[in-house]
């Protein structure tokens, strides 16, 4: 009986995403004046944007859009087809970044890649498009870093094609935030961060407003490449904003799953920690785009649409 009830309690439990050490991101503030921001990011830059889907998946439609929404009551739940896509950010002198990580090249094939136990399980189903070590094989520059809008699984899936060394990026509060689901998950997320340098958080230090975004970092001192601090659908949720040869570029990351959310302003459903904050998150992610008229926004799990996301009625 009690070794039921402590396996019970252990189970039941919240854990930490992961113990991998952290250090502060440690970026200086930008030197570019607020008043100039927007007119600068208005402005073509020097980043060369290409999207991939890393892989093909589907999940519930209640964890990617919150159905309790009034604008939602057309919509039925159900499985619905997702991507894990990998943004490609290649900056003429600091080298190629990526925002989130798709799979790598051994995930869902054979017993070496990170996807352990359970967890191969609930992704059975999945498939590798392009694994995260041929987008950065292909990009003829070598890597900057590593962006990612926030730790849930499917966005390190990729983490083992990166190499060791490189800095990878998260937002302030994401490797400790708790959840009853992170004991499952566990090895599967240290496998992925295994041999990696000590996660580089973006902690506030060298923040400044960014229009409606109160927290956005100027990763390259170019004004060239931002992180912008979009809490709620995790603690440490972040999105990217890069200034690229066909002008902005806007990815939400899980702030915004689908393209439908993001063009009804309805927030992702159960895979969401905190509704009311994704919600203020999303208003201001919104409102960013709206003073950059042509910005390309991408969601969290869609790139064009075409056969993934919301069958709206
Ligand atoms: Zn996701």
């Amino acid at each position: 009986m009690r070794l039921t009830l402590l396996l019970s309690f252990t189970l039941l439990s919240a854990c930490v995403v992961t113990r991998h050490p952290v250090t502060p991101a440690a970026l200086p503030a930008t030197t570019i004046a607020e008043a100039e921001l927007i007119t600068l990011l208005n402005t073509p830059g020097p980043i060369v944007h290409s999207v991939h889907v890393s892989a093909r998946w589907a999940t519930k439609l209640s964890g990617l859009v919150n159905l309790d929404d009034p604008k939602a009551a057309a919509l039925v739940d159900g499985e619905t087809p997702i991507v894990l896509p990998v943004h490609r950010l290649v900056h003429p002198s600091a080298g190629v970044f990526v925002v989130d990580t798709g799979v790598e090249r051994d995930t869902l094939q054979g017993e070496s890649g990170p996807v352990k136990g359970v967890v191969k399980l609930a992704l059975k189903g999945a498939t590798t498009v392009e694994p995260l070590g041929d987008v950065l094989a292909s990009a003829g520059a070598p890597i900057g870093g590593v962006l990612i809008t926030h730790m849930h699984l499917d966005h390190l899936l990729g983490l083992q094609d990166v190499p060791a060394g490189t800095p990878i990026y998260v937002g302030a509060g994401e490797t400790t935030a708790k959840g009853r689901g992170n004991l499952m998950l566990w090895r599967t997320i240290q496998s992925a961060l295994d041999g990696h340098a000590p996660l580089r958080s973006f902690d506030g230090a060298g923040a400044s407003p960014l229009g409606p975004i109160p927290q956005a970092y100027d990763l390259l001192g170019d004004g060239s490449l931002w992180a912008l601090s979009t809490p709620g659908h995790t603690p440490g949720s972040m999105a990217y904003l890069a200034r690229t040869t066909e002008g902005p570029v806007l990815f939400t990351g899980d702030t915004c799953h689908t393209i439908w959310g993001w063009e009804n302003n309805v927030t992702p459903g159960s895979f969401t920690a905190d509704h009311a904050l994704n919600a203020t998150s999303l208003n201001n992610l919104k409102a960013l785009a709206e003073l950059l008229p042509g910005v390309k926004v991408y969601v969290g799990h869609e790139t064009d649409g075409e056969g993934t996301g919301v069958d709206a009625p």
